[in-house]
């Protein structure tokens, strides 16, 4: 299994040299060069597995440069009960009316992106222990998946991670949730300013090439092809639970934002899963609602964005979108480039001629879910069922209902658990989220956070002094 770039340009690359990477040298992102298929027997044979025992077997299909005895470790300490609270790993929760929640926040951040990046933490320090090479992780943060990165690379030998996150911006839960890690190889730094603003202080180091290649700087962001490969396993995971014999048709309803989760779910259904329905959900920023409903790609700018009570997806642009365009032009590189081109020309591209295939040939519905959806929504579920959901969860609810069919399993992804976003369950019904058990503490624990000024120097100069230094 070697990877391609999107644009054509890259000559083709075994996993382990994509892993550690961001963009194509050609500005493109890194794809299979063919999807592996499942048989239908296959899938059968896959019942009685673990989740750990079936993330090896959907993995050995992407990943051909290490031995299958490796990836099943890795896989196992990715996919564990004391990492992700029970055996189930990912447990299916029945709604009742076809719908059910697919656990995917079991993790120690209690949101979906645990899922990816514990496997990232587990492949990246065996990758690295490999090459006899270090890294040094920058990025920015306002919460979500800087905390999943921090809790997926901690203790991890031959890796560093440095946090930025906007100084007294975050919620208390998530504050406390990075900032009491103690381990040496992890460093928050809390930055006077906004996100945007740390996020250009990471775009600045990034960007100078000496400084970068001199220190090892890598990033864990959501273009990651490990990422999208490690997701591809739940959809597997999801239909196996929801059904029982082969060719069985199960719809999942994903709340969506840089168009990640939902990738998974378009490979798994291109490697023969049998789904019916990828039924993408946005919140107020609907970039990809409205590409589904007219054909027409228009990403927002930064005042265009609005913050949402569903803040995870609050995008202007969908980073891994152009892996699925890539396959709706035939996989066509020279097309890829040309809306690329057009984006940067006139902001937009228009693939309207191909709107018949959305639905008929990938199985690609959209909707909105605005902030009075979010709130019905949560209220309606806790009525109906007892069962408390998030914000984001509320809004792959509510764009799920018009698609639900009689046979047809819909499985919403769970993608957070309401204690993280509780100011919005308060808004919702009177009362705040309870707090897992085992995170009830967390407030009263010591914090760890180097706070700077807003200032590229700064930053840079506590990176040189700490770069390398827990490589224990
Ligand atoms: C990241 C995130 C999303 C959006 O996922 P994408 O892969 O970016 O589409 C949705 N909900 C929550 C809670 C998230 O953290």
């Amino acid at each position: 299994m070697k990877y391609r770039s999107t644009r054509g340009g890259m000559a083709p690359q075994a996993f382990s040299d994509i892993l550690l990477e961001g963009l194509a040298p050609d500005g493109g992102l890194a794809v299979p060069e063919s999807v592996p298929t499942v048989s239908a027997e296959t899938l059968e044979s896959w019942r009685g597995l673990s989740y750990a025992e079936l993330a090896t077997e959907v993995l050995s299909l992407f990943i051909d440069d290490i031995s299958r005895a490796d990836l099943a470790r890795l896989t196992h300490a990715a996919y564990s009960a004391e990492v992700f609270g029970s055996e189930a790993i990912v447990p299916l929760k029945p709604l009742g009316g076809g719908v059910s929640l697919l656990g995917l926040s079991e993790g120690p951040t209690l949101a979906f992106k645990d899922m990816a990046m514990q496997f990232l933490g587990q492949v990246f320090e065996y990758v690295l222990a490999r090459r006899g090479a270090t890294l040094n992780i920058l990025g920015a943060t306002s919460g979500d998946t800087g905390s999943a990165a921090e809790y997926a690379l901690r203790g991890k030998r031959g890796v560093s991670v440095f946090m930025l996150s906007p100084h007294g911006r975050m919620s208390d839960f998530q504050r406390a949730q990075m900032y009491t890690l103690q381990d040496a190889n992890i460093h928050n730094i809390a930055v006077h300013g906004v996100f945007d603003e740390c996020q250009d202080i990471v775009k600045a180091l990034a960007g100078d090439l000496d400084f970068k290649s001199r220190h090892h700087i890598g990033a864990v962001n959501s273009i990651n092809w490990a990422r999208i490969a490690a997701q591809i396993v739940y959809y597997f995971w999801g239909w196996l639970r929801a059904t029982s014999g082969p060719g069985q048709e199960v719809s999942f309803a994903v709340p969506s934002g840089n168009f990640g989760n939902i990738l998974a779910g378009h490979f798994a259904r291109q490697m023969g899963l049998p789904v019916r329905r990828l039924v993408l959900a946005t919140n107020e920023n609907n970039v990809l609602e409205e590409f589904f409903r007219t054909g027409v790609y228009r990403p927002r700018s930064a005042a265009q964005t609005h913050a949402t009570s569903s803040p995870s997806m609050d995008i202007s642009r969908a980073s891994n979108f152009e892996r699925f365009v890539f396959d709706l032009l035939g996989q066509d590189a020279d097309r890829v480039r040309a809306c690329w081109q057009s984006l940067a020309e006139k902001g937009e591209f228009d693939l309207s001629e191909l709107r018949p295939q959305f639905e008929a040939r990938y199985g690609f519905v959209a909707g909105v879910s605005t902030h009075e959806d979010r709130l019905r929504t949560i209220r309606a579920v806790r009525d109906d069922t007892g069962v408390l959901i998030d914000p984001h969860t509320a809004d792959g609810v509510k764009v799920a209902a018009p698609y639900v069919e009689d046979g047809v399993p819909m499985l919403v992804l769970e993608t957070a658990l309401p204690a993280k976003f509780s100011d919005t369950i308060r808004e919702a019904t009177g009362l705040p989220a309870p707090l897992p058990e085992a995170l009830r503490d967390l407030g009263k624990l010591p914090q760890r956070v180097t706070v700077m000024d807003c200032d590229v120097a700064q930053v840079r100069d506590y990176i040189v002094r700490h770069a390398d230094d827990a490589q224990g």
